[in-house]
């Protein structure tokens, strides 16, 4: 009977104390601890952590076509902001020997008592301004409508239509070749820019009872060069 007391008072002590041979602990476990089931990161190796950061979406395709690139132009032909809703270009000569800019928004100015140059672009023939020189009116930064096309009471060419002047009378001569390469390129960006057709392209005297811009005005060779320079650009006259 003592040696069967002693062998459960030996179990009852291992019991209490544990095993250190396999550190296997008897008795009560610990508290789980509050934590211990929110996620980590799994380290594959060492300085890398997979799967933590949300997944950015895929970049939306944009499926539009890329607008057409523009001709080649003049940076100040550009007009910042909005603009007006152009549909015609009308080309007119100054009707003088002389002139530019300057001397056109004067004489328009205090001659017809207007508000500023009735033009949004002067093409220079080497008096007023350089050969072929564009120079462009302080209309068109401002998009504002033009004074140059008045045809009765109707304002439709003067309201949306671009108004160019190329210095020179040609009723006797004709514009040089540095003015009509440059009314190309500026039509032809201008065409391009506001979607302006071959059949809105005209001189004053198409719509005004005036031979502006002159006999001697080589519209021709200007829709040869158009036609040249943009296959497919309409021809009307
Ligand atoms: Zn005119």
């Amino acid at each position: 009977m003592r040696r069967w007391i002693l062998a459960v008072a030996a179990v009852l002590a291992l019991a209490s104390v544990g095993c250190t041979g396999s550190r296997m602990v008897l008795g009560t476990p610990p508290p789980v601890a509050r934590d211990a089931f929110t996620y980590r990161p799994i380290e594959c190796r060492p300085g890398r952590v997979l799967a933590t950061a949300p997944v950015e979406p895929p970049p939306k395709l944009d499926l539009k076509p890329p607008a057409p690139a523009l001709p080649d132009h003049d940076p100040a032909w550009e007009a910042n902001g909005a603009s007006r809703p152009w549909r015609w270009i009308v080309i007119h000569h100054s009707a003088t020997e002389k002139g530019g800019a300057a001397a056109f928004d004067d004489f328009h100015r205090n001659g017809r008592r207007w508000d500023e140059l009735g033009y949004h672009f002067v093409i220079g023939n080497g008096t007023g301004s350089g050969d072929g020189e564009v120079e462009v009116g302080s209309r068109w930064p401002k998009q504002k409508h033009g004074a140059h096309c008045r045809v009765g009471d109707n304002e439709e060419y003067n309201y949306f239509g671009i108004g160019i002047c190329l210095v020179g009378n040609f009723d006797r001569s004709s514009p040089s070749e540095a003015q009509m390469a440059s009314l190309c390129r500026l039509v032809e960006y201008l065409a391009a820019r506001y979607r302006i057709d071959g059949a809105h392209l005209i001189g004053h005297g198409a719509v005004g009872d005036t031979r502006c811009p002159g006999r001697c005005f080589p519209f021709d060779r200007l829709f040869a060069r158009l036609h040249a320079a943009r296959q497919g650009f309409a021809i009307a006259r």
